[in-house]
């Protein structure tokens, strides 16, 4: 039994089927004088093969999944055009008389630790990308694009270091029912993959791919983070159980996707989604979210090659717009630095303390361009929501001080001087505060006057209220949202919130876990934004308690001095209240 992080709850029980076993035996020969032309040529061919494959992946996912998510195999063929990846590759097959596949193997080899350098975690995941393209033009180089899956016997785990954008794609029809990667984290490309579709899936399992072969039988506990390798039969049986409770219960709770989300005593809550491009837009609203409360439009900027003009951007918010029928889509503004960077801002420095640096708001402030650029598509966008019966809302992630958004005010109005001027039709929109920073959240009160709403980022706000990185497995232990420092700051927070009228949403990990959820309730919160996923289960969770007995919970979780004793005693009240959701609970 191995142990990771739990990146997307349920258990699957299958067949493992591993992923970049094709770099494991990297090729030793030395070529001869008289074979180094017909090598160039055989890289040759394989590159523009890849570019072909390339081509054709994005003409298919733009048509079947969208631009954005589309746009990443763009970003791949850059690579692969990138005049420093080829002229490596040619030096070696000709200079050092490796093979093809050896200088590829050598590149990789190269990128991984000139990208293990960075403390950039969003670089580090960038690696990714360059290692699928190699990935890619080696299966080219041997013919095996894709090893056979059909001969395996059972549903498809995929182990990988880190599932690749193109392979997730290609795996689009297979049957896989868990993933693992030794690398990764919330924010890696598996984590979201799994999250979006409902895949159980654990991350951070080093060394899982020397461990376990192709056709291994392996169990996938995504509520613990636990993988149990070739499992013992009764271990199997008793996993397979909970296998068919999860699905079971996943598939019917989906059938109440157009119910309204209720407690027992009839008060209707909001179930929003968490989204990152327009894939998932269609996915919440298959969930039953009724609208969109974070969309991360990093990952629309992150995806594409150069920045996205006005245009670019209000045809994303407009497909967005078009996939959440009548409701209210909440944009928030590029939010990099810290661990995610865009190179083409100029943000490839090393900080000391990215997270506590030149991140989010501040990095805007900087980029007036980039920051009306994507202010004016959002009031364009609200246009475009009003006449479809919907609405847009804009929030402005890492407020620190009333200052900063009494500034992002006077921008938003020259926003809208200016497109008045041009004559581009815009409508106004709410402006809102990503409350995510123990200052803004202690002096909340002073704040509240002049923002139109707040949605609190605990992802963030719980890492900078702990002081632990949310990305560093060594200090989990205290990042918590479930810490008593945190119950009080948020009780605080959401009761000011309402006693000022402002609307308040949550839109962190812990608004679609269950425990969490239920203190949330507690505390009076009402409009909760999650990976789409989460809402069938959240909401068949609303529906079998009151707002008299969360709040007693909250009381009692409010008495306790430690993280442990908070989690123990809300993994009881969750078994009482309803033990189905003990199932999507991630530990
Ligand atoms: C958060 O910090 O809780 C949040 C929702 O934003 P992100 O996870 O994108 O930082
Ligand atoms: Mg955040």
């Amino acid at each position: 039994m191995r142990k990771g992080i739990a990146v997307s709850p349920g258990v699957a029980v299958g067949t493992a089927y591993c992923i970049h076993e094709i770099f494991v035996n990297p090729d030793t020969k030395r070529l001869e004088d008289s074979e180094v032309t017909a090598e160039l040529a055989a890289y040759e061919s394989a590159r523009d093969r890849t570019t072909a494959d390339l081509n054709a992946l994005r003409t298919k996912v733009e048509g079947q999944v969208g631009r954005d998510e589309a746009a990443i195999f763009a970003v791949q063929e850059s690579i692969l055009r990138d005049a420093d990846f080829t002229d490596k590759v040619r030096g070696w097959i000709v200079d050092d008389r490796l093979t093809a596949a050896a200088a590829l193997h050598q590149l990789l080899n190269h990128y991984t630790s000139l990208f293990a350098r960075t403390r950039d975690n969003y670089l580090k995941e960038r690696v990714n990308d360059v290692r699928d393209v190699i990935v890619r033009l080696s299966s080219h180089l041997s013919d095996v694009l894709k090893p056979e899956t059909d001969a395996l016997d059972g549903p498809l785990i995929i182990v990988a270091d880190e599932l690749l954008p193109s392979q997730a794609v290609a795996l689009g029809d297979t049957d896989v029912r868990g993933i693992v990667t030794q690398a990764g984290s919330q924010t890696s490309h598996a984590a979201i993959i799994a999250r979006s579709r409902g895949i159980p899936a654990v991350s951070g399992i080093s060394g899982i791919l020397r461990q376990i072969t192709t056709g291994d039988a392996i169990i996938v506990d995504g509520r613990e983070g636990v993988v149990i390798v070739d499992p013992d039969p009764e271990a199997r049986s008793a996993y397979l159980k909970l296998e068919r409770e999860f699905v079971h219960l996943r598939d019917e709770l989906a059938v109440n996707r157009d119910l309204p989300a209720m407690t027992s005593d009839g008060v209707k809550l909001e179930l929003l989604a968490n989204i990152n491009g327009v894939s998932d837009a269609t996915t919440a609203a298959a969930m039953g979210s009724t609208g969109v409360g974070l969309f991360r439009t990093e990952y629309m900027y992150l995806t594409h090659p150069t920045v996205p003009d006005e245009d670019e951007q209000l045809a994303t918010y407009q497909q967005i717009i078009d996939a959440s029928p009548n409701s209210t889509i909440t944009i928030r503004t590029l939010d990099i630095g810290g661990d995610k960077t865009v190179p083409y801002l100029g943000h490839n420095h090393q900080e000391a303390n990215p997270f506590l640096g030149w991140r989010s708001i501040r990095l805007s402030f900087e980029h007036p361009e980039f920051f009306s650029t994507q202010i004016r598509a959002v009031l364009r966008a609200s246009r475009y929501a009003k006449q479809q019966g919907g609405a847009v809302r804009l929030m402005f992630p890492m407020i620190t001080t009333i200052d900063e958004f009494r500034r992002v005010r006077q921008i938003v109005r020259r926003a809208q001087q200016r497109l008045a001027k041009e004559e581009k039709e815009y409508a106004d929109v709410p402006l809102g505060m990503m409350l995510e920073v123990p200052a803004a959240a202690i002096a909340i009160d002073t704040i509240l006057p002049v923002v139109d709403f707040v949605s609190v980022g605990s992802n963030d706000l719980v890492q900078y209220l702990m002081a632990a990185d949310r990305d560093n497995p060594k200090v989990s232990h205290l990042c918590q949202p479930m810490a008593p420092a945190v119950l009080r700051l948020l009780t605080n927070v959401i009761r000011t919130c309402r006693a000022q009228s402002t609307p308040i949403t949550v839109c962190g990990e812990m608004a679609g876990q269950p425990r969490t959820f239920v203190l949330l309730l507690g505390m009076g919160l009402r409009s909760f934004s999650m990976s789409p996923a989460f809402i069938p289960s959240i909401k068949e969770l609303a529906s079998h308690m009151t707002i008299a007995q969360a709040r007693g919970v909250l009381h009692h979780a409010l008495e306790m001095k430690t993280t442990t004793h908070v989690k123990r005693f809300m993994a009881d009240q969750l078994r009482k209240i309803s033990p189905d959701s003990v199932l999507f609970d991630t530990a």
